[in-house]
């Protein structure tokens, strides 16, 4: 499938167009069109500019709603419960994560769940955001508000949703961050997507049609009867899943998968996160010569592959930043996606078209 190669910061400003023509001002447009090209810098296309056709569809039906501000509906020393009143959850899910940092500055933990947000995106975004004031994190989330995507272990139909884990601690000069940032499915479904557009088949063992058997076709998710994405790890990844629901569902005070809840038609985050100051556990020299030792030892392990050495959470993004720096590649069925959107809201095509090729 053919695809175009658009500089970087003119993804930013066309996605920016789209994001102020569906009503953002220009510094929530900016922040959701950053999140979203540095997800695409980080090479996960399944959470960068690909996701403005959705995000048109949730504007259109009153679902996303824009220039909201988090709001702090529980503030009791150590914990701070947010709602993100179905904001753009980069911008929400940005204010909480802040006010987190700041609070953990004196608490030394804070334990900050925040629900409601519309598509928290790239959860690794706020991951990095802990990581670079110096702090560490742990983040569930659950994903729901539309139909189910994922098959319990065991079972033939979806149940839940991709409900991503993100786990970050500070790096050094030394080490950079360590970020271990994933869907519990096998793959996410924003990647079924890109694998659909690009006529590409999905991994062994992500998928299964709507009998409940094995496919590789993403297909079976964008059709119906729909199939299923399933959970990495057999029973392990389903049992963290289901903590996502327990934890960024449930304790958030939001909602979980289960069918009391409706189905409206857009994406919900509920995002369980507890932020803390590795300082107060050991001394930062401790911390960075432990982790810096760490890696090293685990990375001369000999490559299994000899091309394909040993990597720790965090360096395939690092990597892509590095590689895509220069041009983004954006598959041509995804631009025709985001085009159409951009003008059902308004903005002229070939404007946005003569943005890119620039
Ligand atoms: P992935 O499988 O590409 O990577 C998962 C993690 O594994 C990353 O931290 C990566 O650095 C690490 N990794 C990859 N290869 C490695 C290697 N060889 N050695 C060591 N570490 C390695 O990610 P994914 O599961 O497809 O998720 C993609 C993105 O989707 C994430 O950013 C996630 O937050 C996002 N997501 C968001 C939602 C939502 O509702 N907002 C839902 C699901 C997923």
């Amino acid at each position: 499938m053919e695809s175009i190669d658009i500089r970087p910061q003119a993804l930013r400003e066309a996605a920016m167009t789209i994001l102020e023509a569906g009503g953002s001002e220009p510094g929530e447009a900016r922040i959701v069109a950053d999140h979203l090209v540095l997800a695409n810098l980080s090479g996960h296309d399944s959470h960068g500019v690909g996701m403005l056709p959705a995000y048109e569809r949730t504007l259109s039906n009153g679902t996303l709603k824009t220039n909201r501000t988090v709001e702090l509906v529980r503030d009791d020393g150590a914990i701070m419960m947010f709602d993100g009143g179905m904001g753009y959850g980069q911008v929400v899910g940005r204010q909480a994560t802040a006010a987190a940092i700041e609070r953990c500055r004196t608490s030394g933990v804070v334990l900050a769940p925040v629900r409601y947000c519309h598509h928290l995106g790239r959860i690794g975004t706020y991951g990095e955001q802990v990581a670079d004031a110096g702090l560490a994190s742990l983040h569930f989330v659950n994903v729901v508000g539309h139909p189910a995507l994922v098959a319990p272990y065991r079972g033939t139909d979806a149940r839940y949703s991709t409900n991503p884990i993100c786990l970050s601690l500070p790096g050094s000069d030394a080490q950079p961050p360590i970020l271990l940032d994933m869907a519990t499915s096998r793959i996410a479904h924003g990647k079924a997507r890109v694998a659909h557009n690009m006529g590409e088949e999905a991994p062994e063992g992500s998928l299964i049609d709507h009998r409940g058997r094995k496919t590789r076709d993403p297909g079976v998710l964008f059709r119906q009867p729909a199939g299923a994405l399933t959970s990495f790890g057999d029973h392990k990844g389903y049992g963290l899943a289901v903590f996502c629901e327990l934890l960024g569902g449930m304790m958030s005070g939001g909602r979980t998968a289960q069918p009391e809840h409706e189905m409206e038609g857009t994406i919900i985050n509920n995002m369980f996160m507890i932020v803390f100051d590795p300082d107060r556990l050991v001394p930062r020299s401790a911390m960075e010569h432990e982790l810096a030792a760490l890696v090293a030892h685990v990375k001369a392990s000999p490559a299994a592959e000899p091309d394909e050495p040993v990597l720790v959470p965090g360096d395939p993004e690092r990597v892509s930043r590095i590689e895509r720096a220069e041009a983004i590649p954006v598959d041509a069925e995804s631009w025709r996606q985001i085009v159409a959107a951009g003008e059902r809201l308004g903005v002229d095509p070939e404007k946005l078209d003569a943005m890119v090729a620039s």
